[in-house]
């Protein structure tokens, strides 16, 4: 780990879920994949332990891997209102341009503002002076405020994992400003991409009065703070690596047996609304209705994790999704062919990349992502001398730098299917050429250069803060 942060200083991680390695019950998501590999010793990681009490006692604080976790248990009210209400039912549909799914209740806001300054209560007393702060997410957009309000001065860094939208559709979110001007009390604001850098700067000059000081510093009430694009990536090497071995595993030789000479298109994903799956599934009635040919030649596998259950949208979605996969398997299937085979079950992440490595074609096709890890993690997992196509969304954060993915609009079956016949038709030549640039991006964008380059944005934060700086954001 390159030296990112200033002397003496310690990281502390604060984050909705904390993946503390001993909690079996922790799932594997962008998050944990983007950090895992970039923290220096010594950190501190901060948030909710994953379980409900009525009265949750003094954070449980662990160490492990060099790692110090402190975790608190949501109390039921907090879980229903914070979590499942305010941040999932309503940011996180917004955030992903999904309007119609919205669900705005004001109490559910008012929990979702109570919980992040319980969060803050709990913190602030574990701090020490020169620490670095780095919140993620928008469970905890008004974190950083609480934490200005309880006379924390040192650098905070916010970095928000989803996308964020253009001002005509935050101003649809009721209390949207209040978000706003809690995450300015940050120093560091760090987005996906550089879309979702702009939309954020636009809001917040529109509606909360901020004023720009240049390309990507904003002023508020005396604060200046600076907004950056830093992209997630993951531990490219190592996810390489676990590829060439799964190789040899028993579940990756099964698959590869069970395809014979037929070609896999392979898909993983959490069951979200967001990952485009009904298109998806869509998609590939159109290619095998127009390319009969493909009968018998080519087989797709979708691994979808469950995730939310207990949202209603999630339930919806996981009974939509089994029956059109049935549909589709009942309409073009044969006695000795299924053609889409589709896992709900949890699937070991050296399994995945084995998978990868197995498939002609990667199909990548959210509706709207603010990364998606999964690109990178296909990309990684090729042989370069004979790799798989990415066929990647347009509307997933990481088409911004993947240019030479095979890029398509998941809303328009008939073009993702044309998409995938010419993926699954590209010549070696072409497959490696396009490959090798790819490959190229996802080495530099690892998830080691994404904590890097945004501890060093903290890093370079002044130590010395204006006295008004807590009165001027309250
Ligand atoms: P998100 O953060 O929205 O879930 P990403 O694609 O950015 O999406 O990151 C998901 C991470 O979780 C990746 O590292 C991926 O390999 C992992 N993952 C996704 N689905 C599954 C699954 N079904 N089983 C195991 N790991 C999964």
């Amino acid at each position: 780990m390159p030296k990112v942060l200033q002397d003496g200083a310690r990281l502390v991680i604060v984050s909705n879920r904390v993946p503390v390695p001993t909690d079996r019950g922790a799932q594997a998501g962008g998050l944990a994949v983007a950090l895992a590999d970039g923290l220096p010793p010594g950190t501190m990681w901060f948030g909710w332990s994953g379980k409900r009490s009525a009265d949750p006692a003094p954070p449980t604080v662990q160490a492990a891997g060099g790692i110090v976790y402190a975790t608190t248990d949501l109390t039921p009210a907090e879980y229903q209102t914070y979590y499942h209400g305010f941040s999932n039912s309503a940011l996180y549909p917004l955030l992903l341009f999904r309007l119609g799914l919205m669900n705005f209740r004001s109490e559910d806001y008012e929990g979702y503002r109570l919980a992040n300054a319980r969060f803050a209560a709990l913190l602030a007393p574990l701090l020490r002076p020169g620490d670095h702060i780095w919140v993620h997410d928008y469970h905890l957009f008004t974190l950083p405020q609480e934490l200005r309000a309880r006379g924390i001065t040192g650098p905070i860094g916010f970095f928000l994992h989803t996308p964020f939208v253009p001002p005509a559709l935050l101003a649809v979110l009721p209390r949207s400003a209040a978000l706003l001007r809690g995450v300015c009390a940050a120093d560091v604001i760090g987005f996906q991409t550089t879309q979702d850098r702009i939309n954020f700067m636009d809001c917040a000059v529109q509606m909360i009065g901020a004023v720009r000081r240049g390309p990507d510093r904003l002023s508020i009430g005396g604060h200046t703070l600076r907004t950056i694009v830093a992209p997630v990536g993951i531990d490219t090497e190592g996810f390489a690596n676990m590829a060439r071995t799964a190789q040899n595993d028993t579940a990756t030789r099964r698959l590869a047996e069970s395809l014979g000479d037929r070609q896999l298109v392979f898909s993983v994903d959490r069951l979200d609304y967001t990952k485009g799956l009904p298109q998806r599934v869509s998609a590939i009635n159109r290619l095998l209705d127009r390319h009969p040919g493909y009968r018998r030649r080519v087989n797709f596998l979708q691994v979808a994790a469950v995730s939310r259950q207990d949202v209603g949208e999630y339930q919806r979605l996981r009974r939509d999704l089994d029956r059109m996969v049935g549909d589709l398997n009942g309409r073009h299937g044969e006695p000795d062919w299924t053609p889409l085979r589709y896992m709900t079950r949890p699937v070991r992440r050296a399994t995945l990349a084995g998978f990868h490595r197995l498939a002609r074609v990667g199909m990548v096709t959210p509706l709207r992502d603010g990364m998606n890890l999964v690109a990178k993690e296909f990309v990684a997992a090729q042989n370069p001398e004979d790799p798989g196509v990415l066929l990647l969304s347009a509307f997933a954060g990481a088409a911004e730098t993947m240019k030479t993915a095979m890029i398509v609009n998941p809303f328009d079956p008939d073009s993702v299917a044309d998409a995938l016949d010419a993926s699954l038709r590209m010549d070696q030549a072409e497959r490696v050429h396009r490959h090798s640039a790819l490959l190229a991006q996802v080495r530099q964008d690892t998830a080691r250069n994404f904590c890097t380059t945004f501890l060093a944005e903290l890093a370079a934060v002044p130590a010395a803060r204006p006295a008004m700086l807590t009165e001027a954001l309250s």
